[in-house]
């Protein structure tokens, strides 16, 4: 048995139960895992609500870091004991133990703590994919990225520091302009009090951003196409204010032959060898110290409402956990 969150109806925080689930012994292919830590994260939210579809009851939480417990048949990457992480679906790391396939975890260098790992690996292997495959940043590029004082964002600061790139971070308060400021971000807009239009034609001379990457979605789309330089590339990646509603591709053509893409981490990550090719560089990048999380909070695994509650107020900044 384990303790774990589980959702029979889609709604508000409080549909989320504390309860007690079975694990049971892994069948071949699967390990079972005691969690360390827990990674909360916005498409969380989405599954709760059930504007991202699951059938119900279901668990929830897509992301942890803990050791292994126990391996099922043919398992050989993996051994009782190891430490790991993950990223994955369907959800269910809402939980003190989990079984899972065994395919879906990594071992996690000694370098890297838990917390780090639970922290990073949904966040890292997204910042990952939008800046070396989505749109390659090779450095010296300026280019908006929304919520940059989230955790994504925080991520996406300093990872943009580290390539050399100008990144101009949107945010919905002066404090989090000033924390995205700290961890790399070059210019910041708060667009609850400024035109980010505006703002970015002037810091770029007129001339507009090669790349947007906008997990805002429904409050922020058409200024993110505003923003974009002729033959720009709209990544349109999250839906934070809700999705964007279907649109005309003239809008495109009207505004310089834009490029619009809707990535998912987990088409970018879809194969043993693509999720290992990620995380080597993700890992490498946090071993070098360029990059590492801003962990802000961390809930008890059982006060889980009250972390989605700070996370869809935007009280919150950074990375937040959950303790098993
Ligand atoms: P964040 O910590 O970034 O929290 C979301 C932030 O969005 C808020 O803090 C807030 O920042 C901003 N925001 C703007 N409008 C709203 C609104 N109406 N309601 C709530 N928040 C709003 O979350 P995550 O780091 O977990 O995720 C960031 C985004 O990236 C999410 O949209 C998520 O779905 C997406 N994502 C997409 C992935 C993919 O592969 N497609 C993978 C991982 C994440 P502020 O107050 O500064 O505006």
């Amino acid at each position: 048995m384990s303790k774990a969150i589980r959702i029979f109806d889609n709604g508000g925080p409080e549909v989320m139960q504390f309860v007690d689930v079975d694990v049971p012994a892994p069948a071949a292919g699967e390990i079972t895992l005691r969690h360390e830590s827990i990674g909360l994260n916005f498409i969380d939210v989405y599954y709760r609500t059930g504007l991202y579809k699951q059938s119900l009851p279901a668990g929830l939480g897509m992301e942890a870091a803990g050791v292994v417990q126990a391996v099922g048949e043919g398992v050989t990457h993996v051994a009782v004991g190891d430490r790991v992480a993950y990223a994955c679906l369907p959800p269910g790391a809402y939980a003190e133990r989990r079984t899972m396939p065994a395919e879906q975890v990594l071992k996690l260098p000694a370098s890297i703590e838990f917390d780090t790992a639970a922290a990073m690996m949904l966040q890292g292997l997204t910042v990952q994919y939008l800046f070396r495959q989505t749109f390659v940043l090779q450095g010296g590029e300026t280019i908006l990225f929304h919520a940059a004082a989230g955790g994504v964002g925080l991520i996406a600061c300093q990872w943009a520091r580290a390539l050399g790139v100008t990144m101009i971070g949107t945010v919905g308060s002066d404090e989090k302009a000033e924390l995205a400021r700290m961890h790399g971000c070059t210019h910041t807009i708060n667009y609850k009090t400024e035109n980010i239009v505006e703002r970015v034609k002037e810091i770029t001379d007129g001339k507009g951003v090669p790349v947007v990457y906008d997990s805002v979605g429904t409050d922020t789309f058409y200024d993110s196409l505003n923003c974009l330089a002729p033959l720009g590339m709209m990544v349109s990646f999250g839906n934070a204010s809700g999705p964007v509603p279907p649109f005309s591709l003239s809008e495109l053509a009207s505004r310089g032959s834009l490029f619009v893409t809707r990535p998912t981490l987990f088409s970018y990550a879809r194969t043993r060898e693509r999720l290992e090719h990620m995380a080597a560089d993700l890992f490498d990048v946090l071993e070098s110290g360029k990059v590492a999380p801003m962990i802000s909070a961390r809930y008890a695994l059982s006060d889980v409402a009250s972390a989605h509650a700070d996370l869809e107020s935007r009280a919150t900044t950074g990375s937040i956990l959950l303790k098993p």
